[in-house]
């Protein structure tokens, strides 16, 4: 059977970028998992594997030293290339291992069993496994109980991931972007690359309520949501930061090319309309505020100074976009 979601690697990438698990903190439930692999299984290393682009990063590893590895040397690159699990009993007399760094060097890797981690749309973002120094088979219990764990990492990934997303409206919510926002700012800082934070303001919000409702005030931000959600790409980290306000942080960008992208998303809402249950249809605008990331420091300053941008908007006369002078 054709499986083309195991061969669409820019899927996968945009798929792992989604769960916005990369570099973060030790997490317990993947602590757990591994401690227990390791027990049960009886095996020196465990690993929650994470494949990206160029490398493997462990959300949770047992046994090994490294935090990452080349994805050249990864035994799990090969596992996320099929549905079910990678066995191999001996990487010494296997020609695609036998002289991997892994294998002739620390940590000495000579069997080895990991099983896909699969996201729910399909995707195989990394695998769980269990590695040992000397050969071994593993039986089929093994297997399954391997596989059971990995449905766990499965489901923890989902769980955290919703945790961080706003119930109305599926963006971040202030916390889950916040931890993306801070993480990519340290990325722009050590790589010295550039990035650009846009904040987002419903104009005249409340009127919006007083006059329709609440719910209709609900609508209204979920298909403001839904307009930026559809103009961003995977790299970009969106959040509702409160109530009718949300911030988009666009890596790999300029002040001057999140302008275009403000002012783009600005002109769609503007000209949206929104579905009244009379029949009627009700027009919104929104405030944008732009501040690129070059001599910025914290995400506090970073939002600080969209925010004054943001405010310069509202007080020019609302539905407009305002972007900071460089310091
Ligand atoms: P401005 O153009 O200056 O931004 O004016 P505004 O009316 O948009 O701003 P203001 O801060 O005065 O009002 C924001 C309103 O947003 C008030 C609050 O009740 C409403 N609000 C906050 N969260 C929600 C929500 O989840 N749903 C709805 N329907 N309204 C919300
Ligand atoms: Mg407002
Ligand atoms: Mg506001």
């Amino acid at each position: 059977m054709l499986d083309s979601k195991l061969h669409d690697e820019d899927a996968r990438i945009a798929a792992l970028r989604r769960l916005g698990v990369l570099d973060t903190a030790i997490e317990q439930p993947f602590e757990k998992i591994v401690m227990l692999v390791r027990t049960v299984l009886r095996v020196p290393m465990a690993a929650v594997t994470l494949v990206d682009r160029e490398r493997q990063w462990f959300k949770a590893s047992r046994g090994l030293d490294a935090t990452e590895t080349p994805r050249s040397v990864s035994f799990c690159t090969y596992t996320i290339q099929q549905r079910g699990p990678m066995i191999i009993e001996d990487a010494s007399r296997d020609p695609r291992f036998a002289d991997n760094p892994l294998v002739v060097g620390p940590p000495f890797v000579r069997a080895y069993a990991g099983i896909p981690l699969r996201t729910p749309e399909g995707y195989n973002v990394g695998a769980l496994c269990a590695i040992d120094t000397e050969p071994r088979t593993f039986s089929p219990a093994d297997i399954a109980i391997l596989r059971d764990f990995a449905n766990i990492v499965c489901d923890e990934l989902e769980l955290r991931l919703i945790a961080q997303l706003d119930h109305l409206t599926g963006a971040l919510t202030r916390r889950g972007f916040s931890e993306q926002a801070e993480r990519e700012l340290a990325r722009a800082g050590r790589y010295d690359r550039p990035g650009a934070l846009v904040m987002l303001d419903v104009d005249h919000f409340k009127r919006v309520n007083d006059t329709y409702g609440h719910s209709i005030g609900d609508q209204v931000l979920q298909q403001i949501a839904g307009i930026t959600e559809g103009a961003l790409r995977p790299s970009d980290v969106f959040g509702r930061l409160g109530g009718e306000e949300f911030a988009l942080l666009l890596p790999e960008t300029s002040g001057a090319e999140a302008m275009m992208v403000a002012e783009r998303l600005r002109e769609a809402i503007a000209g949206h309309a929104i579905r009244l249950p009379d029949g009627g249809t009700l027009h919104v605008t929104a405030s944008f505020g732009v501040a690129e990331s070059p001599g910025i420091a914290t995400l506090a300053a970073w939002l600080e100074r969209a925010d004054a941008m943001l405010y310069a908007a509202k007080s020019g006369g609302r539905n407009r976009t305002e972007l900071a002078e460089l310091v």
